[in-house]
């Protein structure tokens, strides 16, 4: 079976919105666009972060999910 495309367009479910914390730039990002890294805290718990440069001031932003 072949796997088709049926929209190229990313869908709502996997675009990510937020704001530059440095500049206030409201950004939408799909997974693809960003890495994902995993802060573990001294408690144990995980958090899965995204981490990219904001293309308006190019500073490095993390978005907690
Ligand atoms: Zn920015």
């Amino acid at each position: 079976m072949t796997i088709k495309i049926i929209k190229k367009a990313p869908d709502k479910k996997v675009v990510k919105r937020c704001v530059c914390k440095h500049c206030g730039a409201t950004l939408e990002y799909t997974p693809n666009d960003v890495t994902y890294k995993i802060y573990e805290d001294y408690g144990g718990g995980k958090d899965t972060y995204a981490e990219f440069g904001c293309p308006n001031c190019g500073k490095l932003i993390r978005d907690v999910q």
